[in-house]
């Protein structure tokens, strides 16, 4: 995080937030485990909330996309019916562009996803709940969902302003390890 940001700064530019992601890396981490061990589950809930409401609609999905262009939304066998059925294809040809996942959900093949078009989901009335609810930051039990959160802080704007702005938001000291000789994957919830 650049140590002269303010709170009311938000970052829109996906090339610096990008190449911030690695050198912030361990930083995240740090304060995921900051949060875990000092920050009640709901206390931390209510700041995301406020961050939320005030940077989302600063931030014109329309005008970034980037998610559509490095994210494989986990399609569910009622997204694929719905999906097929909005571009009027059968089941099984849309099917085509698509492999199979975890828990019997689809992604597609290709990155940029192929529904992307000029930035704009070609298929938005129609589109998967995991484009829908991206970047799943209005949903309580912020915490449990950090990891996703932390992965995509280089993806997202809504995602880098957020956890950018909450790190401010608590009397976190990023000079002080959090983690120790812990795994970070240890903290998940
Ligand atoms: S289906 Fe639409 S919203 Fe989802 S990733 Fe593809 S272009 Fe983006
Ligand atoms: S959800 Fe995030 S990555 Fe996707 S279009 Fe909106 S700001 Fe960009």
């Amino acid at each position: 995080m650049d140590p002269t940001q303010k709170p009311q700064d938000i970052e829109l530019n996906i090339e610096i937030i990008s190449a911030s992601a690695e050198p912030a890396w361990d930083d995240n981490w740090n304060f995921r485990s900051y949060l875990l061990q000092n920050i009640a589950g709901p206390t931390v809930d209510q700041k995301v909330k406020e961050i939320y409401e005030d940077v989302a609609p600063k931030i014109d999905c329309t005008a970034c996309g980037n998610c559509c262009r490095e994210i494989y939304p986990l399609m569910t066998a009622d997204d694929v019916e719905r999906m097929a059925e909005g571009l009027k294809v059968t089941r099984k040809d849309f099917l085509k562009q698509t492999k199979s996942v975890d828990d019997g959900c689809v992604s597609f093949k290709s990155q940029p996803c192929p529904m992307l078009r000029e930035n704009k989901c070609t298929v938005y009335q129609f589109r998967p709940r995991d484009c829908r609810e991206y970047p799943h930051l209005d949903k309580p039990d912020f915490l449990a969902g950090s990891i996703g959160t932390i992965e995509n802080y280089g993806t997202c704007p809504i995602i880098f302003n957020l956890y950018n702005r909450l790190k401010l938001s608590f009397a976190y000291d990023p000079a002080i390890d959090y983690i120790g000789d812990t795994d970070p994957e240890l903290f998940t919830s």
